[in-house]
């Protein structure tokens, strides 16, 4: 795999699929087993916080969350945990709903940048604090496509 350009930045291979899809797998029998006889309700919400490659440190409104969220077991499914802004708002307006219980699951997780308190319950993978794009993340709407990971070359 190369190198490749995104708008003004360029990118090389971080992780790859084969790579990514036994730690997703890892996560999802922790889960399993964790919530055996239950029927967790799983949130994949948005609120980025970033504009291009920064995070501004602030975050958006939940929008379009409609279930009752109410003595439900509530996993928030995250693409990526950097700062912990996000999902720290996220956690508010949710705890706000009453669940029975509420944890998180990501992707990637970037413990350098991470400056909350509250524990992230399920991580597929630790990453340093660099940019990354792919398999879901985008730069700017582009390279969301992307079957592996890449990150920003420095
Ligand atoms: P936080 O609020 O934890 O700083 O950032 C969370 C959100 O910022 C993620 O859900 C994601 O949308 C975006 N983000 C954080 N780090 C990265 C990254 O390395 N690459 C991309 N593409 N987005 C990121």
């Amino acid at each position: 795999m190369a190198t490749i350009k995104i708008k003004d930045l360029s990118f090389k291979p971080f992780i790859n699929e084969d790579e990514l899809q036994p730690l997703i797998k890892k996560v999802a029998n922790q889960i399993n087993k964790e919530y055996a006889g239950k029927s967790p309700l799983f949130l994949f919400v948005k609120l980025a916080s970033y504009e291009g490659t920064e995070s501004k440190g602030t975050v958006n409104e939940l929008i379009g969350l409609n279930e009752s969220l109410e003595g439900r077991d509530v996993i928030i499914v995250e693409d990526i945990v950097d700062t912990g802004n996000t999902l720290e708002k996220l956690y508010q307006i949710i705890l706000d709903k009453n669940p029975k219980s509420l944890k998180i699951a990501t992707l990637l997780y970037k413990p350098e940048a991470y400056k909350k308190d509250f524990n992230i319950d399920f991580v597929a993978k630790e990453i340093p604090n660099n940019f990354v794009v792919g398999y879901g993340l985008d730069y700017d709407g582009f390279g969301r496509n992307l079957s592996s990971i890449y990150v920003l070359n420095q």
